[in-house]
């Protein structure tokens, strides 16, 4: 029979030592910080003039332009400005594509469509059509296995991959989540089966004339998203039994790689400065609009976050470490090179944070966390529920900071209200008029909250367990 402290032994065996939680003195003095550091946040709104600074001088940011390296410069200035500490930049190489001078999609047939010009936007990475354009019939199908089943039909055809996100998902996230693959693999699967082009169903639960652009495979056929509403005229077409032809004209191209940077700016820790928690964004968008829900808005409010608690002389036990990351969009070789030049560091890290989602007004967050370390979040994030961001549930934290999963850091994803980030993600829309002061200060204080917080815990955030997989992109 076992003695009781031996089934101790094992359960500490089987679990590893439990971490205390925070104490009620602990938890009352984080709550007062908190209200000072809403407060701070929604009287000097600096997070929004930020970022209508970075909008201003940075729209179309996209990796290895003029503009992405105007934004890197920016973002060195704003936090020497802001008074951040050993403010940096950390090279990484990065791809480069150009969107073209034409991009045309216009129907030929049947007789009652002709002429009419659908709105599109060639995917990132795309190759060009043949000059002069491609006329062609085009096949529907609403999968990429549907196409697959189809193959025999391909050969020569614009292929439209009719994939709505699913509008009763309450989660307009893991609706995208369950559409965005098509994006990926169906220019490929169109290539490989000899159709001279593909168009992608833009990712929204909306239906309107706003296409979203977004990455693809560099094998794909010359490849757009069309509006849902543009989807939608074909694919009606098409279900009368009418034979749909189009013309389909884009001029984009890659080009050589080239040098950029993350931008790395840190408040030190007061007593533990080697144990960091992470928080960032990206800074390069998409090619068009202003690239203000993404991912501006999570950038700004990470610097935000560091300089409030600044001037509120909140400096933590530990390191906060803003990053703004390059290449999220197509290449992730910022978060790449950050885990790779970090690496001796890695067990050091304690969290990363990402403000990915939009900046639409805070929900709370969601974690990997094992669940010692959750009990503890939910314990910190339940002090801002009169704020609207108590949430923690279980989730990824963000495509940058994914690479670091692997060493056990444990990964927090923001999370605002998700209802309408697919209203601008990837489009013309996304600029900075579409976000909200309020909103956005909110953010900034919920998520200055939480890593401050972790940053000055008695005792450290116990660490995921350490993954033998390199860690995946989310
Ligand atoms: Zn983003």
């Amino acid at each position: 029979m076992r003695t009781p402290l031996a089934s101790l032994a094992v359960v500490l065996l089987v679990a590893g030592p439990v971490a205390a939680q925070p104490s009620a003195d602990e938890l009352a003095r984080f709550d007062a910080a908190f209200e000072r550091i809403f407060d701070e946040a929604l009287t000097e709104r600096r997070t929004y003039s930020m970022l209508e600074e970075l909008c201003q001088r940075a729209p179309r940011r996209l990796s290895g332009t003029p503009a992405a390296a105007a934004a890197v410069e920016w973002a060195r200035q704003t936090m020497i400005a802001a008074g951040l500490e050993n403010v940096r930049l950390e090279p990484c190489m990065v791809p480069r594509w150009r969107r073209g001078e034409v991009e045309l999609l216009r129907l030929t047939a049947p007789e009652e469509a002709a002429g009419e010009v659908l709105p599109i936007l060639a995917l990132g990475g795309s190759s060009a059509t043949a000059r002069g354009g491609v006329t062609a019939e085009v096949l529907v199908v609403g999968s990429v296995d549907e196409l697959r089943e189809r193959a025999a039909e391909a050969r020569g055809k614009i292929v439209l991959f009719n994939v709505p996100m699913d509008p009763t998902d309450p989660n307009p996230f893991s609706a995208y989540g369950g559409a965005v693959g098509v994006r990926y693999a169906g220019p490929a699967a169109a290539h490989e089966l000899g159709a001279v082009g593909a168009v992608v169903r833009s990712m929204t639960p909306n239906l309107d004339d706003i296409p979203h652009t977004g990455g693809t495979t560099a094998d794909a056929a010359p490849a757009c998203a069309v509006s849902t509403n543009g989807a939608e005229r074909i694919a009606d077409l098409s279900a009368r039994g009418l034979t749909v032809r189009a013309h389909l004209e884009l001029t984009c191209e890659w080009l050589d790689d080239v040098q950029s940077y993350n931008v790395v700016g840190e408040l030190r820790g007061s007593s533990i400065p080697d144990e960091v928690i992470v928080v960032g964004g990206h800074l390069d968008a998409w090619d068009v609009g202003q690239g203000a829900h993404d991912c501006g808005g999570g950038c700004c409010q990470s610097i935000e976050a560091l300089a409030l608690l600044k001037r509120l002389d909140l400096r933590p036990r530990r390191t906060l470490r803003a990053v703004l990351f390059m290449n999220e969009e197509n290449g992730l070789r910022g978060a790449r090179a950050y885990r790779a030049d970090h690496d001796a560091e890695m067990p050091g890290h304690v969290m990363a944070l990402e403000s990915d989602r939009g900046v639409f007004a805070p929900r709370g967050f969601t974690s990997d966390a094992n669940p010692e370390a959750m009990t503890t979040l939910r314990a910190i994030a339940g002090l801002l529920d009169e704020y609207g961001a108590s949430l923690v549930r279980p989730g990824g934290g963000g495509a940058d900071i994914s690479p670091m999963r692997d060493a056990g850091v444990v990964q927090v994803g923001y999370l605002p209200d998700p209802q309408r980030y697919f209203d601008y993600h990837h489009t013309e829309a996304d600029v900075f008029e579409a976000v909200h002061w309020r909103e956005l200060e909110m953010g900034t204080a919920a998520i200055a909250s939480l890593i401050y917080a972790v940053a000055e815990l008695e005792e450290r955030l116990p660490a995921n367990p350490l993954e033998d997989e390199p860690a995946g992109d989310d």
